[in-house]
């Protein structure tokens, strides 16, 4: 069967963690950001590292994204670009798109504009840390 693919938009910390951990899962990543530096840094960890304005849809286009199981957005504190990248994502077809928010006025827009799933990092972390506080033997979920 072939291997899923994904896309991941912003190779910040979330979003560079998400890819290496998904490379390590043995899955194929495109990652892409618009700062040279961080692409630099990936190049070699990813399946391929582009740097890029992901808000451009004919770049998309022509780095094949629509043929991509998955696409995650994962720039949160530019909220234009969050949104503009996950239409984008949407509109180009492909099948599961994922995004970061930063709040949960952030997360109504992407929802609004067909986002499959909305995370919150910093909230959902803190959940899972207050439930690993009040139980020592609960496995890692
Ligand atoms: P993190 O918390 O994950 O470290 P951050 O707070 O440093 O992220 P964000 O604004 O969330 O920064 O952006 C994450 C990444 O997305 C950055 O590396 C940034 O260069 C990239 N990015 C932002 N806008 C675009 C864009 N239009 N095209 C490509 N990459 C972008």
């Amino acid at each position: 069967m072939k291997r899923q693919q994904f896309v991941v938009i912003g190779l910040g910390r979330f979003g560079s963690n998400l890819a290496l951990e998904l490379m390590d899962l043995g899955y194929e990543v495109l990652g892409i950001d618009r700062n040279e530096e961080l692409v630099e840094e990936m190049s070699d960890q990813l399946t391929h590292a582009v740097v890029a304005d992901a808000t451009d849809e004919e770049v998309l286009k022509s780095l094949g994204v629509r043929n991509f199981d998955c696409g995650i957005v994962a720039i949160g504190n530019d909220i234009q670009m969050s949104i503009l990248a996950a239409i984008l994502l949407k509109d180009l077809g492909i099948k599961t798109v994922v995004a970061k928010a930063i709040s949960v006025l952030h997360g109504r827009a992407l929802e609004k504009l067909g986002v499959d799933r909305v995370i919150y990092p910093e909230r959902d972390m803190g959940i899972r840390v207050a439930h690993q506080l009040v139980t020592p033997n609960l496995l890692d979920y």
